[in-house]
C-alpha cells in the first residue's frame, strides 16, 4: 500500500471515530430526554445527580451536528444544518451559563420537563451547572467554526474541542476516584457523569471531524512526528487506570499506600519505557522508509534528467532540485528560489507568454503542460518541457505549485527538422500534382489537332488513298485516341484527392446510382446487374466519391469471364466509428500477388487486345480514398472474381437514421 492511500484510509477512520461517536452522543442525549419527559429522571433526581434535560437536548444538537459536518465533502445543506444546531447548543448553554453566574432565571431550564425542588447538585430546578454549559457554548461555536470554509478555524474549533475534553476529563476524573471537588464544588459546578462521560466523547468527536486539518494535521502526519504522536493515546488512559487499581487496593486492603504508589510508579515507569522504546523504534522505521523514498526519487529523477520544483506561492519560495538548476545551466544552490528569478531564466520571446500561463495556472488550478525556451549563463538556448500541478486551500486560492521539467532540445531539433522536411514535400507533391496537371493539359491541344486532321484528310481524300495508307491513318487515329485516354487518366490522377475541392455529407446511396447511370451503356451492353445494400451518409467529396465507385464498378463490369454475365455487388459494414465499403464482382479475379502493385499507376495485368485500359483507375481509387482518411485493399473472392475494400471514418449516425427510415 503507498503511504498516500495509507494516510487516505487513516483519515477515513478518523471520520467514522467522529460519526460513531456523533451518533452514540446522539442517543445518549435523545435516551435521557425520554427519560425526563417520561417523569423518570425527575425521581432520580432525588438520590442523584442527573443529567438536565437542556444538557440532553444539547447532546442531540451537538451529536447530529458532527454527523453532518464529518462527511468529507459535507454540501451546503449539511452545513446550514449543523449550523442551525450549533446555534441552539450554543444559546442553550450560554443562557444557562448567565443563569448560573448572575443567579437570574430565564425560565428555560424547564421548558421541556420539570424537576422535584431540592434535586441533587442542582443550583436550580433542572438547571445545567457551569461546566456541562460552558462547554455546549464551547462546542456551539466550535462547530459554526468547522462549518466555514476559513483556513484557521478547524486549528481554533480544535482548541475549544479541547478544552471541552478538559473540562469533561476532570470530571471523568472526579467520578473514577471518587473525589466529589472534581465534579461538584457548588451546586452550579455540579455534573452528572453520563454528563461528563457523553462531553468528553462530544470533545473527541469534534477533534476527529477535520482530522486533516488545524492541530490535529499533526496526529495524522505521514511524518516521523506523526508516527511518535499515534503512540501517545495508550499512555494517556494507563495512569488513569493504574491510579483507580491503587485506590481500589487500598480501600480492600490489599497494599498499603507506601507499597501502592511504589507499585504505581513501578508501572509507570515501565509503560514510559516500553512506549518510549516503541515510539522512537516506529520513527527510525518511519523516517528510513522517508530517506529511502527520497532517494529513490532523486536517483530516478537524476537518471531520467528530470527537475522538479516545488513553489510556495503565497510566501514565494520556489524550491528547485539540483538537478532543474542543471537543466537551467546553474550551478546546485544557485538558484534565487523567486518567481521573479525562475522568469528572468526564459528566453525573452517566450518570457511573456510564459508569465501569462503560469498566472493562468494560478487561477484555474489543475494540471498544466507547457514548453518554451530557456537561456543558460552561457547565452545556449536550451528548449524545457514542464508539467505542473497547482494546490488550492478552501478557499479556491493557489497556495503551491509542484511541478517536474526536462530538457528537450534534442526532440525540438528533430520535431523542427521534421516539420520541415514534411512542408518541403508537401509542397514539392503539389508542385509534381501541377506539373502533371499542365503537362497533360497542354499535351490535349495538340492531340486534338493530330486527331482533327486525320479526320480531316481521311474526309478529303478518302477515296484517293490505297489500302496501306488507310490502315496508316487508322493507326494514327487508334494511338491518337489511346494518348487521350491516358492523358485524360494523368489528369484525374493529378486531380484525385485534391483538398481544394469542398466536403460535405453525401450520400453514398445518390452517388452509386449516378456512377451506374454514367455506365449504363457499358452495363447494358453485356447485360450486367449491379446491386447495392444500403449505404450511408458519409463526409467527403460528391464528385471524387462518384469517381471511386465508377472505376470500381466499371472495373467489374470490364473485367468479366467469357460466357458468363457480370454481377457486381455494393455492400458495407461497420468499421469502429466509420464504414467499410465492398465492391464485389465474379469476374476474372486477381492472383493475390498482385493485390497491393495493382494500385499503383500504369499497372496492368492485361495487354489492350484482351482488355482496353490505361492502368490509372485503381491509382485514382487510392488517391481519393486516402484523401478521405480511409484506406482501399482487394480480397480474392471464393468461386472466382475479386472483391474491393475500403474505408471511409464516418457519420454513423446518419446511416441508422437512414436505415430506420427504409426499414
Ligand atoms: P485499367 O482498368 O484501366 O487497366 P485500373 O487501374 O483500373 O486500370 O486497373 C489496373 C489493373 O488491375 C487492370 O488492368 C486489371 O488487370 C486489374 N483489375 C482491376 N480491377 C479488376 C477487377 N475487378 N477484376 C480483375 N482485375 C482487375
Amino acid at each position: 500500500m503507498y503511504p498516500s492511500d495509507r494516510s487516505a484510509q487513516r483519515l477515513r477512520r478518523f471520520r467514522a471515530g467522529a460519526r460513531v461517536i456523533g451518533w452514540l452522543v446522539t442517543f445518549i442525549g435523545a435516551g435521557h430526554l425520554t427519560a425526563w419527559l417520561t417523569g423518570y429522571m425527575a425521581e432520580r433526581g432525588l438520590s442523584s445527580i442527573t443529567m438536565k434535560t437542556n444538557a440532553a437536548l444539547g447532546l442531540v444538537c451537538v451529536g447530529l451536528a458532527i454527523v453532518l459536518l464529518e462527511a468529507a465533502d459535507a454540501g451546503r445543506w449539511r452545513r446550514r444544518a449543523a449550523q442551525a444546531l450549533a446555534v441552539i447548543a450554543a444559546v442553550l448553554g450560554s443562557l444557562t451559563l448567565l443563569e448560573n453566574l448572575t443567579g437570574w432565571n430565564l425560565y428555560i431550564d424547564e421548558i421541556l420537563a420539570s424537576e422535584h425542588q431540592g434535586a441533587l447538585g442542582a443550583s436550580s430546578a433542572n438547571r445545567m451547572g457551569i461546566p456541562a454549559s460552558t462547554s455546549f457554548l464551547l462546542a456551539g461555536i466550535s462547530l459554526l467554526l468547522f462549518s466555514r470554509a476559513k483556513p484557521r478555524s478547524p486549528a481554533l474549533a480544535q482548541w475549544l474541542a479541547l478544552a471541552i475534553c478538559l473540562i469533561s476529563l476532570l470530571a471523568c476524573v472526579g467520578y473514577l476516584y471518587g473525589a466529589q471537588s472534581f465534579y461538584a464544588v457548588t451546586r452550579i459546578t455540579a455534573i452528572a457523569w453520563p454528563t461528563a462521560g457523553s462531553l468528553l466523547g462530544l470533545g473527541l468527536g469534534l477533534l476527529l471531524i477535520r482530522p486533516a486539518e488545524g492541530l490535529m494535521a499533526q496526529v495524522t502526519a505521514d511524518d516521523p512526528g506523526g508516527v511518535a504522536l499515534r503512540r501517545w493515546p495508550p499512555l494517556l488512559v494507563l495512569p488513569l487506570l493504574l491510579g483507580w487499581l491503587r485506590l481500589s487496593g487500598e480501600r480492600h486492603g490489599w497494599f498499603d499506600a507506601a507499597t501502592g504508589t511504589a507499585l504505581v510508579m513501578l508501572c509507570v515507569i515501565v509503560a514510559f519505557a516500553v512506549v518510549a522504546f516503541r515510539g522512537s523504534l516506529a520513527v527510525s522505521r518511519s523516517s528510513a522508509a522517508l530517506v529511502d523514498r527520497e532517494e529513490r526519487l532523486r536517483l530516478s529523477q537524476e537518471a531520467a534528467g528530470i527537475g522538479a520544483f516545488d513553489w510556495n506561492v503565497r510566501r514565494d519560495f520556489n524550491f528547485w532540485t539540483p538537478e532543474l538548476e542543471a537543466i537551467h545551466g546553474l550551478a546546485a544552490g544557485s538558484f534565487r528560489q523567486t518567481r521573479r528569478a525562475w522568469e528572468d531564466l526564459i528566453h525573452p520571446d517566450d518570457r511573456e507568454a510564459a508569465a501569462r500561463k503560469i498566472d493562468e495556472a494560478l487561477v484555474a488550478g489543475g494540471t498544466v503542460e507547457c514548453e518554451w525556451r530557456v537561456v543558460w549563463p552561457d547565452a545556449g538556448v536550451h528548449w524545457i518541457s514542464s508539467r505542473w500541478r497547482v494546490f488550492r486551500d478552501s478557499s479556491g486560492a493557489a497556495v503551491r505549485m509542484v511541478g517536474v521539467s526536462l530538457e528537450v532540445t534534442e526532440r525540438r531539433r528533430i520535431q523542427e527538422a521534421l516539420e520541415t522536411t514534411i512542408r518541403n514535400l508537401e509542397r514539392s507533391n503539389r508542385e509534381l500534382e501541377q506539373f502533371a496537371y499542365i503537362c497533360a493539359h497542354d499535351l490535349q491541344e495538340p492531340l486534338r489537332q493530330v486527331l482533327l486532321f486525320v479526320q480531316l484528310l481521311r474526309e478529303d481524300c478518302g477515296g484517293d488513298l490505297d489500302g496501306e495508307a488507310a490502315e496508316y491513318l487508322d493507326r494514327i487515329q487508334q494511338g491518337g485516341q489511346r494518348m487521350n485516354d491516358l492523358i485524360v487518366g494523368v489528369l484525374q490522377y493529378a486531380r484525385a484527392g485534391s483538398s481544394d475541392d469542398g466536403c460535405e455529407l453525401v450520400s453514398c446511396e445518390e452517388v452509386v446510382e449516378n456512377a451506374v447511370a454514367n455506365l449504363s451503356a457499358a452495363i447494358g451492353d453485356c447485360g450486367a446487374s449491379v446491386t447495392r445494400d444500403p449505404l450511408p451518409t458519409v463526409k467527403g467529396n460528391r464528385t471524387q466519391l462518384t469517381q471511386l465507385f465508377h472505376n470500381l464498378i466499371s472495373n467489374g463490369v470490364k473485367f468479366r469471364r467469357d460466357g458468363v454475365a457480370p454481377q457486381v455487388h455494393i455492400g458495407c459494414g461497420r468499421d469502429g466509428d466509420g464504414w467499410v465499403f465492398s465492391v464485389e464482382d465474379n469476374g476474372i479475379g486477381i492472383p493475390a500477388e498482385y493485390h497491393a502493385k495493382l494500385f499503383r499507376i500504369f499497372q496492368r495485368l492485361h495487354g489492350q487486345e484482351a482488355y482496353q485500359g490505361t492502368g490509372i483507375g485503381l491509382a485514382v481509387c487510392k488517391k481519393i480514398v486516402e484523401a478521405h482518411g480511409g484506406r482501399i485493399w482487394i480480397e480474392g473472392r471464393v468461386g472466382g472474381g475479386s472483391v474491393f475494400r475500403f474505408t471511409v471514418p464516418g457519420v454513423r449516425r446518419s446511416f441508422e437514421e437512414g436505415v430506420e427510415k427504409r426499414g
